[in-house]
């Protein structure tokens, strides 16, 4: 009998998804570069299912029912277009690779053309939800065409988390559509964690609360509106006593690492010119975090203004709630424009609604209130913005007091609360019907006669600054 899929590249993420679709009954052909891997995939869980195990890629190919289905899970980058070389050689026409791998969409969308040019369908497939969330059900965004989708759905619906009976996998569109969301979704879970970060930081340095407090905060935070996967798990990490007996967190070294879809996200939204401000907050936060060294040594020369250490009042710790909660808003608002205007601009129809639907479950940014985004985004998402829709517009407009105290405190106690105030700038920014800007464009028309429009007439201006300072009509 032949296997139903097959999956490529055995390490964690390979490894899980492959139990993941046996464990739900699928027949599965596994392969990995290091036979190695393979002979440890099947010596280990080789019993949760039928399994195909194959040391040559031409015998993992003939393993499985044909269109193939084929889940390429490599390190991003140079292997994948290695891995589908290798593969090209042995497939049929229709055969369809999948990969489910963290791929730049602009990596995906050259692979989907130049595999349709061969006949072969692709699909590059976003999957959220790390190992654990392969194993048990991931959140999936495939993305290809409609009918090469078809083809899988039955075995990836299956495989991707359920919430209320809807799994957590859809179309979401042509070409590399599908990484383009996964990398959305990743740009939000850095803000998610940015904000949490800064929080903690209110608490610990601001407040002088020790880890077991700060955690019992998030636990509570965690039973209402803040409910979602990255609250419950920083309670768990903040309650973490290590061998030593103190709270693993204080030993753990203030530096954060990227992967890189944080990046790729902000360098999108210049690109497509998203006000960003969140997700690329965060991507800086973690680049300054880097530079330990150069922190300490800054520590030296620049001292650190002592804070006053209180206890803090539930009056405020539910203000930082509130802050949190309003920023979190912002930086959903914002990643929703971007998928909003690339949907536009690249021509892939993305259905928002669905998108938050199957963020639900199965990955990192998981929680309770993306139900309210899909509810947005269901009946119409007529606003521009999600901040504009009824239950956000309620939920920033009461937060509004409590977050410009917090972002008031974090600033005179010398406390960095980037992803925070960048939200409220942007807030104060977005709902104001005249900014600055009128100046701006007077000095570009100053230094670079780039010209204005007047609010009293129509048609361009320009002011001849250096010379008589008479202003001419450059266009209607
Ligand atoms: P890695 O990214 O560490 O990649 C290791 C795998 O890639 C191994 O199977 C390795 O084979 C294979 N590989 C590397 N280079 C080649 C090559 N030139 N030819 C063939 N195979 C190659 O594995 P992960 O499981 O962590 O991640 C896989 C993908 O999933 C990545 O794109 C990652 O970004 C993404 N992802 C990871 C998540 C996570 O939580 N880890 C979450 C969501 C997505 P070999 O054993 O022979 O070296």
């Amino acid at each position: 009998e032949l296997a139903d899929i097959g999956v490529l590249g055995l390490a964690v993420m390979g490894a899980n998804l492959a139990r993941n679709a046996a464990r739900k009954g699928f027949g599965v052909a596994v392969f990995n570069r290091h036979g190695a891997r393979t002979d440890e995939l099947i010596s280990q869980y080789g019993s949760e299912g039928r399994f195909h195990p194959a040391k040559e890629i031409a015998d993992f190919v003939a393993a499985i029912a044909r269109p193939r289905p084929i889940i390429i899970m490599v390190k991003a980058g140079k292997p994948v277009d290695e891995v589908i070389e290798e593969l090209i050689p042995h497939l049929d026409e229709g055969d369809i690779i999948i990969d489910g791998g963290n791929s730049l969409f602009t990596d995906t969308n050259r692979r989907f053309h130049y595999l349709t040019e061969k006949k072969l369908r692709f699909i590059g497939m976003g999957v959220s939800g790390g190992e654990e969330g392969a194993l048990e059900g991931p959140s999936m965004m495939p993305g290809g065409t409609l009918e090469a989708y078809s083809r899988i759905e039955p075995i990836v619906t299956k495989m991707a988390a359920q919430v209320d009976g809807e799994p957590c996998c859809t179309y979401i569109g042509t070409e590399g559509s599908g990484h383009f969301v996964k990398m959305v979704h990743n740009g939000i879970e850095y803000a998610d964690m940015q904000l949490i970060t800064e929080a903690y930081d209110l608490f610990k340095t601001v407040y002088g609360l020790d880890a077991k407090t700060i955690s019992d905060i998030f636990a509570e935070w965690n039973k209402g509106e803040l409910n979602s996967y990255l609250i419950e798990i920083t309670a768990a990490v903040l309650a973490k006593v290590d061998s030593t007996g103190k709270p693993l967190v204080d030993s753990i070294v203030d530096e954060a690492e990227q992967k890189g879809t944080g990046r790729w996200t902000a360098q999108s939204a210049l690109d497509l010119g998203i006000p960003l401000t969140s997700i690329t907050e965060a991507v800086f936060a973690r680049a300054l975090s880097a530079r330990r060294a150069g922190r300490a040594e800054a520590e030296k020369l620049l001292p650190h203004a002592p804070v006053a250490a209180r206890k803090p009042s539930p009056a405020d710790i539910e203000a930082i709630r509130q802050a949190l909660f309003a920023s979190k808003i912002i930086a959903y608002a914002q990643g929703f424009e971007q998928l909003s205007v690339a949907s536009a601009q690249f021509g892939w129809k993305l259905k928002l609604d669905e998108l938050a639907t199957i963020w639900r479950g199965g990955c990192i940014i998981r929680a309770r209130f993306l139900n309210r985004i899909r509810e947005a985004y269901k009946a119409g998402g007529g606003a521009s913005n999600l901040v504009l829709e009824d239950y956000f517009r309620d939920a920033v407009l009461k937060a509004e007091p409590a977050w410009r105290e917090v972002v008031g405190l974090a600033v005179a106690s010398g406390i960095p609360v980037p992803a925070f105030s960048s939200s409220l700038a942007y807030y104060d920014g977005l709902r104001r019907a005249r900014g600055p800007a009128n100046l701006l464009q007077g000095l570009r028309d100053y230094f670079g006669a780039h010209t204005y429009a007047r609010l009293d007439k129509p048609g361009k201006f320009h002011t001849r600054w250096a010379q008589d300072g008479e202003e001419v009509q450059v266009s209607s």
